[in-house]
């Protein structure tokens, strides 16, 4: 897939459902012309067709008997959340110890919130967990939205995945490659499927593409033995088209004045491809199989190992210096804003998606512990774009859901800021700061965390099915099956790594002392610098990006710098050279392509000697850069946005390493892999060698 294609998946324009409210409280879809629920037994019956008929208590009670594993339920129309949230009071009821639940919906015309919230209000039973799907429902951009939610365990064994769009289209995004010959060592092969399914589209006479072959035969694909599936319709239609796939088809007794229901089963050995041979919950019991070491203590490592570690992998964490988050993760005020994107695109998405899963994951993690998080709200004035990028005007980030930006006039952005400010601008009200070595330290409590300080990793090494980490004296440091190189533009000191074009960025921040005027700043102001709110009498201004320099100095003029980026548009704040107490310079990691570089690593050695024609290459262009080192994943590159980037980027690995849905779609994960810069690479050779050959012919 090409970039325009893969841009025409992500910007289709998310249209909202059309609900007409019946007088029993109850809506009603007039796009389809049918009930969403019925006001009457409405919980009674998600119980019995969805909850009892897939027999969820036992089930989740043996799985939970087999030590930590994940039960995955994926469920067609997610509406009013009415069936996910009977599931998760379910959940809780059950108190498992060892099992995670992970919901995936899949919605085409989500419910605007205040609908949402008029919806719920008729299930007061229901109220602890419908206030938690509230306060983080998503903003409705498409693709995956994926929320932690939980009262008591921050990342929580419930994770709901919102798949918006059409539900073939998302779901497909889930299945792997066919081209298996192109994926050696991938480990994407292994391990997941969906547990049950929860069919609820409209009926079938109505709404089509919710029950159509090419859907059935997706559910298939992801299904694998003793996979159940349940729903309200028993039309022929769907009773043959589950029975073609390979699905044992009963019908039950229905609920109340419904006759039937449908309950079916994936036969053991099915009939059609499975992504999937092994069930979700049969994690291997070979030790070395559930340790990983993570290279570097910054955000990206110390976020990866703590994703891991709650699912139950043994981390060992191997930091060089003699303490964690001692480079570009040490600022001791870090901001959290998004980084912008003028079209709707894979690289728009991603950035969208991990600066909002990062504002509620850092939400939860405050409630457990405090890492200084203040979700104050970001304002970018229209300054910070400089004199050279295309002037922004008010429709330049229209793709954005206003719960995310809005466009604020000068008058705004100084009611918002609590100072005068002569500039219009974007506010980002998910935006904040924090602490993020309290981050770091927070993310690496976890007693399955180990943290090797003052420990160089200077090479890798793979001996049968395990990776040695050599430090500097040539000694191994520590052994497992995966590893995740996450020390940002040092991973090019790696063989295996080398290759990644991860460029050393300094940054450095200038902290300021407060004037009476600046302490009313509250919150964050990006000009050419930004502006953090006081905090213990000083601000944190910066950061200045000087290229290829890995000085960490202090420099007299990024100071000055910093003032000059801010002090224009926030005159009334006071704050000059003077104000300068002091600062901090570190070094980033950034890419050319401003996207960091996450996944699991190719293997250059299968590519060297392919180098045909121009004919031969393109033949072989799907193949290269789809040679995987087993168990060696890559985390870096995040630039000046990690506070943003790397809470999504941890979860994308750990799903990765543990064979769990991703929580990128395909389309989007093409962005963000190594394999990237191959394939690049690769279509430029193509490119120079035909143009070759026709200058030769
Ligand atoms: N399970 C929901 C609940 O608990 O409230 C009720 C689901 S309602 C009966 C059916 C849902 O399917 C609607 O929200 C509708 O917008 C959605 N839908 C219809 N066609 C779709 C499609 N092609 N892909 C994804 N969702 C679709």
């Amino acid at each position: 897939m090409n970039d325009t294609q893969a841009s025409a998946l992500t910007d289709k324009i998310i249209e909202n459902a059309d609900i007409e409210w019946q007088e029993s409280g109850a809506p009603y879809s007039r796009l389809f012309e049918d009930i969403y629920f019925s006001r009457e037994g409405g919980l009674e019956e998600t119980h019995h067709v969805f909850l009892q008929a897939n027999d969820l208590v036992r089930r989740w009670q043996e799985a939970d008997k087999g030590g930590l594993a994940l039960f995955t339920i994926a469920e067609l129309g997610f509406g009013t959340g009415l069936n996910f949230l009977c599931c998760w009071r379910l959940w809780e009821q059950t108190a498992l110890q060892n099992l995670r639940l992970h919901f995936i919906s899949c919605e085409k015309y989500p419910i605007k919130l205040e609908a949402l919230q008029q919806a719920l209000s008729n299930w007061p039973q229901l109220k602890n967990f419908s206030d938690s799907l509230i306060e983080f429902y998503p903003d409705h951009s498409p693709g995956y939205h994926r929320l932690h939610l939980r009262s008591q365990n921050y990342l929580s064994s419930i994770t709901l995945d919102l798949y918006y769009g059409d539900a073939q289209e998302m779901l497909s995004q889930q299945l792997i490659d066919s081209r298996k010959k192109y994926q050696r060592n991938r480990q994407t092969k292994r391990r997941w499927k969906v547990d049950a399914w929860f069919l609820d589209g409209f009926a079938p006479r109505v709404n089509p593409d919710m029950w159509s072959p090419a859907l059935l035969q997706t559910i298939s694909a992801l299904s694998g033995p003793g996979t159940s599936l349940s729903s309200y319709s028993v039309a022929g239609l769907v009773v043959r088209g589950l029975a073609a796939q390979g699905f044992t088809v009963e019908k039950r007794a229905g609920f109340g004045n419904k006759r039937q229901m449908l309950y079916a089963e994936n036969a053991a050995a099915p009939t059609v491809k499975t992504i999937a041979s092994t069930c979700s919950t049969a994690k291997s019991s070979t030790v070395s199989k559930i340790d990983v070491i993570v290279i570097g203590a910054g955000l990206a490592g110390c976020s990866t190992a703590r994703q891991l570690a709650q699912r139950g992998y043994r981390v060992t964490v191997l930091e060089q210096d003699a303490d964690i988050a001692r480079h570009a993760s040490g600022n001791p005020q870090a901001v959290l804003q998004c980084r912008l994107n003028r079209s709707a695109s894979p690289e728009w998405n991603f950035n969208l998606q991990s600066y909002l899963y990062a504002s509620r994951l850092y939400t939860l993690l405050a409630q457990s512990g405090d890492i200084e998080w203040h979700n104050c709200g970001v304002l970018t004035l229209d300054s910070a774009y400089g004199n050279t990028r295309k002037k922004l005007n008010n429709k330049s980030y229209e793709h954005y859901s206003s719960r995310v930006l809005r466009r604020v006039s000068a008058l705004q952005s100084s009611a918002l800021s609590g100072v005068e400010i002569a500039d219009n601008g974007f506010f980002l009200p998910h935006g904040g700061w924090l602490n993020p070595v309290a981050l770091c330290r927070m993310y690496l409590q976890h007693p399955l965390i180990s943290v090797h300080l003052n420990t160089k990793a200077e090479r890798l090494q793979y001996e049968g099915s395990t990776w040695h980490v050599y430090a500097e004296n040539n000694d191994i440091s520590a052994s497992a099956a995966n590893v995740v190189i996450a020390n940002s533009y040092c991973a090019a000191n790696f063989d295996q790594s080398s290759m990644y074009p991860v460029m050393p960025l300094r940054g450095q921040v200038s902290y300021l002392k407060t004037t009476e005027n600046s302490t009313q700043l509250t919150c964050v102001v990006c000009a050419e610098s930004y502006i953090v709110p006081a905090d213990g009498g000083r601000h944190s201004v910066g950061a200045s990006y000087v290229k290829n320099s890995t000085d960490t100095a202090l420099s007299t003029q990024e100071h000055q710098q910093n003032i000059a980026g801010i002090s224009g548009q926030a005159t009334s704040l006071g704050l000059d050279d003077s104000a300068v107490l002091s600062g901090r310079a570190s070094i980033r990691g950034s890419t050319r392509d401003h996207m960091p570089i996450l996944g699991q690593l190719p293997d250059p050695n299968n590519w060297h000697g392919i180098y045909g024609g121009a004919q031969d290459l393109s033949a072989k262009s799907q193949a290269l850069g789809n040679d995987f080192f087993p168990g060696l994943y890559l985390n870096v590159g995040h630039g000046s946005h990690g506070l943003a980037t790397t809470p999504l980027a941890a979860e994308y690995i750990a799903c990765l390493i543990a064979g769990e849905p991703a929580p990128l779609q395909k389309i989007v994960a093409a962005f963000i892999e190594p394999q990237r810069f191959i394939q690049r690479a690769q279509r430029e050779r193509i490119r120079d060698l035909t143009a070759a050959q026709n200058n030769s012919g």
